[in-house]
């Protein structure tokens, strides 16, 4: 199945290029904040079906280019985000012309999961606001896994029954020596989207292919198989750090290919089996340091790189 949220925040399952509405199957559904109802939503998935098949023999139905797609969870508990996890990626960072060059950079085996907060998430088409003018961001093209029970200390061969399904995402980042959370974590600094796919209609997840267009040109290329720490793996070691709850999104990682994003540019994230997730930048950039006094200037230049 492919879950969908749209327009004013309603629910459809997609069966092909039909939507169909059942958002009246969504308990405690509301479309204004806290926007939580996709979490207990998923995790009464399966065994709920009863009233979700129902509505989807009377839910209205539309053609899925004729509504506005929005983030399939748009306020998940918490994003747990695996740092270094692509070999070639480690490379390039590091490397001669990396913007860590000089640095030694290391992998998920040393610098454990980080944090993205739920504020962070984007969907389909938003505009995202970079907060810095001189500041290097950058794109990283990922996978994002969906819990769909919750779980506490679970083993690689118990992944799979926690696994609900995956979504596009997109890891934005600002460079430099702060730690991961605050150089991750701004507003739209989370795309994820078009929908979510639940697991059986992957075949493999450790097979999926995805790239990464900047403005039409192809910057990033990647598929699951070349990942450190493996999709189920991930989730293992997630768990032995937090509780996992249903609808909390784990990121994969990125390949190589990551490079600058700038104001004004269109990314176009694409993978194979899921969708395809466009958003823009805007052509403003958010800080008014002037505003918020001298203290915050050095926050907004570029900065050299302390590991
Ligand atoms: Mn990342």
């Amino acid at each position: 199945m492919k879950l969908v949220v749209f327009d004013e925040w309603r629910v459809g399952l997609l069966e092909g290029e039909t939507l169909v509405d059942i958002t009246e199957a969504v308990p405690n559904w509301a479309p204004k904040w806290p926007y939580a109802w996709m979490l207990p939503f998923i995790a009464s998935f399966t065994e709920g079906r009863v009233q979700w098949d129902q509505a989807l023999r009377t839910g209205l139905r539309k053609s899925v280019a004729d509504v506005r797609v929005r983030a399939p969870i748009p306020m998940p508990s918490k994003i747990i985000a695996a740092p270094v996890n692509y070999l070639l990626h480690q490379q390039e960072m590091g490397g001669v012309r990396g913007v860590y060059a000089g640095t030694q950079i290391k992998t998920i085996e040393d610098y454990g999961l980080f944090l993205k907060p739920s504020s962070s998430i984007a969907g389909p088409d938003d505009v995202i606001t970079l907060p810095f003018a001189e500041r290097r961001t950058d794109h990283e093209a990922e996978i994002g896994i969906i819990i769909g029970r919750q779980a506490r200390n679970i083993t690689e061969d118990e992944a799979d029954q926690v696994i609900f399904g995956f979504t596009g995402l997109l890891d934005l980042s600002v460079r430099g020596p702060e730690d991961r959370p605050y150089r991750k974590g701004f507003d739209g600094f989370c795309p994820i989207g078009p929908w979510i796919v639940t697991q059986d209609e992957i075949p493999d997840m450790d097979a999926i292919t995805f790239r990464l267009w900047v403005n039409g040109d192809l910057r990033q290329e990647g598929c699951t198989k070349d990942m450190i720490y493996s999709m189920r793996r991930l989730v293992a070691l997630a768990s032995y750090q937090t509780t996992l709850f249903p609808g909390d999104i784990i990121a994969s990682g990125t390949p190589q290919g990551v490079g600058e994003v700038r104001p004004g540019d269109v990314l176009h994230l694409q993978v194979d089996g899921i969708g395809d997730l466009t958003v823009r930048v805007s052509k403003d950039t958010a800080t008014s340091p002037a505003a918020m006094g001298e203290w915050f200037e050095k926050f907004t230049v570029s900065r050299s790189v302390v590991q």
